[in-house]
């Protein structure tokens, strides 16, 4: 089984592939935020809150993606690689 970090770390490696910058996310004072912030090559962003396999976002983490949502944002969660490297395609590239 996959840990969230070994996840964390091949989608960053994927994204870096397709000229994205993949920030780490961290708020002082703001629990919840979602771990990574990705930018495309064009300027587009997504938010992406990562999981073990078979987790789910707590639900601080899923009140986040919501408000992030309400503001315009793309902010989603994912528990694999390759649904997350879908949500890069589709979002960014
Ligand atoms: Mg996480």
């Amino acid at each position: 089984m996959k840990s969230e970090k070994s996840i964390e770390t091949a989608v960053t490696k994927y994204a870096k592939s397709q000229g994205c910058l993949c920030y780490k996310f961290v708020s002082p004072s703001n629990r919840g935020v979602p771990d990574r912030i990705i930018i495309g090559p064009t300027g587009k962003v997504l938010f992406l809150e990562l999981k073990a396999p078979g987790k789910k976002p707590t639900p601080l983490q899923s009140h986040v993606i919501a408000q992030l949502r309400d503001n315009g944002a793309n902010a989603y969660w994912a528990d694999t690689v390759l649904e997350s490297q879908t949500l890069i395609r589709c979002h960014l590239l």
